[in-house]
């Protein structure tokens, strides 16, 4: 990456407006952007717009969106929270040194396919705010076509679900070739896949039947049948849509499983 200028805005709304500008880009921990080689005429970084944050306010766990991945995982917030599915999530993402520079916001304002942390957040129904396109849930976030907004925080409700998270990687420092978040709130469960290899979504269907049903093995793996089924998968380097379509069926059941036990 080439950048002409870079410039550390004092508050968000100038940060904003600098963003609108000709070829600008937002810099969050800069570990993604890093590893193109684009051209940029303005680069933002965030670091003096106090986003470095994990607290807790009315009934939400808040999370700046400059906090570093680290941060996160080795909170107590993260540990002692939703079975520690967020600690487990991100200790997946390579190694130490890269959690340590990338930030939750951009992992989650990237939207990237294979993202391990969205899909858990996806379970958790949280809720992004952005700059200017306000609150809104991560569900809406991923579908919607959104440009040249900054993202604040990520906030998730303090509601005490359970949670599991499971990914299946070819090695540990490769991306997943599929991820499943399966969290529960008052028996009912919400069942999220990710790295399909696209986005991850809600596999409504699946909770549906599961939803509707005694939980056991059986219907767990039903479930996965469900959203295996419902979903939409792809092939690429790291896996066939045949491969993926398989093992979300197990992976799916053993999350469903580990929720309830
Ligand atoms: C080598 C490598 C391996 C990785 N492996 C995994 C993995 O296995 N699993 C996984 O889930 N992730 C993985 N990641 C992704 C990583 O976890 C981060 O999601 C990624 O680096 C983006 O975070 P960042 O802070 O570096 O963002 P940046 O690189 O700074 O930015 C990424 C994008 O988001 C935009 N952006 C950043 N912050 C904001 C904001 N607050 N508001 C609006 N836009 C913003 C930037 O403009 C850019 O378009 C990997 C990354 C690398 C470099």
């Amino acid at each position: 990456m080439n950048i002409k200028k870079y410039l550390r805005p004092l508050n968000i709304d100038e940060a904003y407006g600098l963003l609108q500008s000709k070829n600008a880009v937002i810099i969050g921990g800069g570990a993604f952007l890093n590893l193109g080689n684009r051209e940029v005429e303005t680069a933002i970084d965030l670091s003096k717009l106090n986003l470095n944050f994990i607290e807790e306010k009315n009934g939400e766990f808040l999370i700046g969106a400059m906090t570093t991945l680290r941060k996160l995982e080795t909170s107590s917030f993260a540990k002692e929270n939703f079975d520690g599915v967020i600690t487990k999530t991100l200790s997946c993402i390579m190694g130490v040194q890269l959690r340590n520079t990338a930030t939750i916001g951009g992992s989650v304002y990237g939207r990237y396919g294979f993202s391990d942390i969205i899909t858990t957040f996806l379970a958790l129904d949280a809720e992004v705010e952005l700059c200017n396109g306000g609150k809104m849930s991560l569900e809406k976030f991923l579908e919607e076509k959104i440009d040249r907004d900054i993202l604040l925080k990520i906030s998730i409700k303090k509601d005490n679900r359970k949670a599991a998270y499971i990914n299946m990687r070819n090695s540990s420092a490769d991306f997943s070739l599929i991820n499943v978040a399966v969290a529960m709130k008052d028996n009912r469960f919400r069942i999220c896949v990710g790295a399909r290899p696209k986005r991850a979504k809600v596999a409504y269907e699946a909770m549906s039947f599961i939803n509707s049903s005694e939980v056991n093995e059986e219907t767990a793996l039903r479930a996965g049948e469900i959203a295996s089924t419902t979903l939409q998968f792809g092939g690429d380097i790291r896996a066939s849509a045949e491969y993926r379509k398989e093992l979300c069926k197990a992976l799916v059941k053993r999350a469903i499983m580990e929720v309830i036990q």
